[in-house]
């Protein structure tokens, strides 16, 4: 019985895993777009978060997605009644392909600026050849892409009238970001002004090491004070609009059936918030103490 039951559990974990590298098709599946606040639609798919960011100076992309993504999300976009070329900035939550490969296309078709945090500069300059993990099938390479600003933790993006701040999370890469915005719902009373938070990615599987062996040094050195950090930093956004990199992250699909009687406030949610940083922690920690037993032996 242990043993089936430990199979089943290998499975289990080992089963996200599996399907990373090809990509899962709830990642290609669409969906049609629709609003989150006055000023931010959602463009991605089923579970790939693609954001827009509406200003009357142009628009801000955040996520370009996998390399056949662009069309996908460029559908999203025109079906809301905005453009394409309107793409003043591109920004991302992360620099692994699933979010990142379709980001030379967005560039090459829009010109937008791309700007990234700068511990994952060089990992999308070179297409993911630098990510810490690579090489790995988990890391697929995709068309590098130029940096245009280099973003560090804490600076602010503004375009017309809009700004985002970017809280360097990371971990999960090195320059993983989260983005906060704050903005008023439709539907909600006009001086309602709600604390928005896109995760970039708390996450990490075996391939991470947090503490050094004698057959392996650490994935990148301060990788363990670096989740620590992202954890508090997290801890302490204040949120009442909860999204992410995946739409996993923040149960979208679940929400979204409420969507059409109670429209955008569906995505409030700071205990879901509170309880994702909380489960994420702890699913890290226990990880750690894992690595430091298996030292210490
Ligand atoms: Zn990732």
């Amino acid at each position: 019985m242990r043993a089936i039951l430990s199979c089943l559990l290998l499975l289990l974990f080992c089963g996200p895993k599996l399907v990373l590298a090809e990509g899962n098709p709830s990642w290609t599946t669409p969906i049609a777009p629709f609003r989150i606040a006055d000023n931010l639609y959602y463009v991605g798919s089923q579970d790939l978060a693609s954001y827009l960011v509406v200003t009357p100076k142009g628009d801000i992309l955040i996520n370009a997605n996998l390399a056949t993504s662009p069309s996908q999300i460029r559908a999203s976009v025109e079906a809301l009644g905005f453009h394409w070329s309107d793409i003043k900035v591109l920004l991302n939550g992360q620099a692994h392909f699933d979010h990142m490969a379709g980001a030379a296309e967005v560039v090459r078709e829009t010109h937008a600026k791309n700007m990234v945090m700068d511990g994952d500069v060089s990992v999308v300059e070179t297409g993911a050849r630098t990510d810490f993990l690579s090489p790995s099938p988990n890391i697929p390479r995709y068309a590098p892409v130029h940096v245009d600003r280099v973003l560090h933790d804490g600076d602010t993006v503004s375009l017309g009238g809009v700004t985002l701040t970017a809280h360097k999370t990371a971990g999960h890469t090195r320059g993983c970001t989260t983005w906060t915005m704050r903005s008023h719902l439709p539907g909600e009373p006009a001086e309602t002004i709600r604390n928005i938070v896109i995760v970039g990615g708390t996450g990490f599987w075996s391939e991470y090491h947090f503490v050094a062996t004698a057959g392996h040094p650490v994935s990148y050195p301060g990788i363990a004070q670096d989740f620590q950090h992202t954890f508090s930093t997290l801890r302490a956004l204040p949120c009442d609009v909860f999204l992410g990199a995946h739409g996993g992250y923040f149960d979208m699909l679940t929400k979204l059936k409420r969507y059409p009687q109670d429209g955008p406030r569906v995505f409030i949610d700071p205990v879901g918030y509170k309880e994702y940083v909380a489960d994420a922690q702890e699913t890290f920690e226990k990880a750690l103490s894992k690595q430091e037993a298996a030292v210490a032996h």
